[in-house]
């Protein structure tokens, strides 16, 4: 038999909220909502003191004005919510070179190996938690849970929030089970628990009981497998660390417009500002690429992909792909009539070069006054921000953000963290 192993499941508490609040003295202690930067309707994370007022993520701020008048609101600062990640990435890997980063304020973290340096595991969390406070903020706080798998490690995180800490072992599994929901359960979603409802498992243990072959049934093979393990806290997940590499595939932006969009200009506009923020993320990420999709879809839909002869990374290179696309694949020019209106914007980049291989590519390349000239602009946006220095077609523009959002699902704002 294998050793057990001894998983951590780190979970900052109301992360953007205390985040906000360790940077502002008067957002401490009181009712207050960090909203999305722009479209400011919906509460995405709230304080523990607004929590207990029943507002929470997905409140609509009108709901949360009338639950507690005096409620704060504060827009996002995603950036900021990355750099505390980072910082914490720092303090976990002193423990463990095995640190996951699950989302942007959770880790997984496999400590069976380096558990004997220290006196036990929770002198472990006593240190990370020490470290927290004097390293990233006073008010900010997490909660540890601690177990031999992943799954029950990240389960028991939630036992005892805020600030706490649980433990899961073989022995506590059904004493743990009989108390939770379905949903408690990392993998069951409202949806799944609705189709579970409907075979008349209502708890973790009614799971346990229902038959392997009625699973099957309902979710198929690979659905029924994972939750009759979950049913017994079977889990053989791998703590991946962070700094694994991520393989970059494909970059790209979706873009929801303002408004329905009947203007020709204000739409190549917007495609322009999308290929230089897709040319920015393939340099920082030292890549080319040499296939370009775009997808425009409004009351007349346009989508397709082209590959080049030439691996390409600039914002005017990837817009005028574009516009070959649009123009002589497309006939956009004549499809797009005084009635045709464009909601959203997809642009994908794809047949990216593997990193470095972009130098290696210049060497043959012609067009090395152009690459410097990015090169500088690139300096000046790294210092300034993104979209200081524009093409002039641009000028009277909108300038979209490049803001991280804040779930990790971009591979693009993963690999900045695991290339640290
Ligand atoms: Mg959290």
């Amino acid at each position: 038999m294998t050793a057990q192993k001894t998983i951590f499941h780190i979970d900052f508490d109301s992360f953007f909220a205390s985040v906000e609040q360790q940077n502002s003295k008067a957002l401490r202690n009181r009712p207050m909502g960090v909203t999305a930067a722009n479209g400011r309707t919906c509460i995405i994370a709230s304080s523990i003191e607004a929590k207990r007022l029943g507002i929470k993520t997905g409140t609509r701020t009108y709901e949360a004005k009338r639950l507690c008048p005096s409620i704060i609101f504060t827009p996002a600062h995603f950036r900021e919510y990355l750099e505390v990640s980072k910082k914490f990435l720092n303090i976990c890997k002193d423990y463990s070179p095995f640190v996951e980063l699950f989302s942007i304020d959770e880790v997984f973290m496999d400590i069976s190996l380096t558990e004997h340096l220290f006196k036990d595991k929770y002198e472990i969390v006593t240190l990370i938690k020490k470290r927290i406070r004097e390293e990233i903020g006073e008010y900010i706080t997490a909660s540890f849970g601690i177990s031999h798998n992943k799954l029950l490690a990240k389960l028991a995180s939630g036992l005892n929030k805020p600030n706490g800490i649980a433990e899961i072992t073989p022995e506590t599994i059904d004493k743990v089970y009989s108390k939770i929901k379905l949903t408690d359960i990392c993998g069951i979603g409202e949806r799944v628990k609705e189709r579970l409802n409907k075979i008349r498992v209502f708890s973790p243990l009614d799971l346990r009981k229902v038959s392997k072959e009625r699973l099957i049934l309902e979710f198929g093979q690979d659905r029924a497998s994972f939750l009759k393990n979950v049913s017994y806290g079977i889990d053989n997940s791998k703590v991946i660390p962070y700094t694994f590499s991520i393989a970059v595939k494909s970059v790209g932006r979706n873009y929801c417009l303002p408004q329905n969009e009947y203007n020709k200009r204000i739409l190549f506009q917007t495609i322009y500002e999308l290929c230089e923020e897709i040319g920015i993320k393939l340099r920082k990420l030292d890549r080319k690429a040499r296939t370009i999709g775009i997808s425009l879809r409004g009351n007349i839909n346009f989508k397709k992909q082209k590959t080049f002869l030439k691996h390409i990374n600039t914002g005017k290179d990837l817009f005028y792909a574009c516009k070959d696309i649009l123009e002589n694949e497309l006939s956009f020019e004549k499809e797009f009539t005084k009635e045709s209106y464009i909601r959203k914007l997809s642009i994908w980049t794809g047949n990216l070069t593997e990193k470095n291989m972009s130098k290696q590519l210049d060497l043959f390349s012609t067009s090395s006054k152009t690459d410097s000239l990015t090169e500088t602009i690139d300096k000046i946006n790294n210092r300034f921000g993104d979209h200081t220095i524009r093409n002039g077609f641009l000028l009277y523009s909108r300038k979209l953000t490049t803001e991280p959002n804040g779930y990790m699902a971009d591979r693009y704002e993963r690999s900045l963290i695991s290339n640290m």
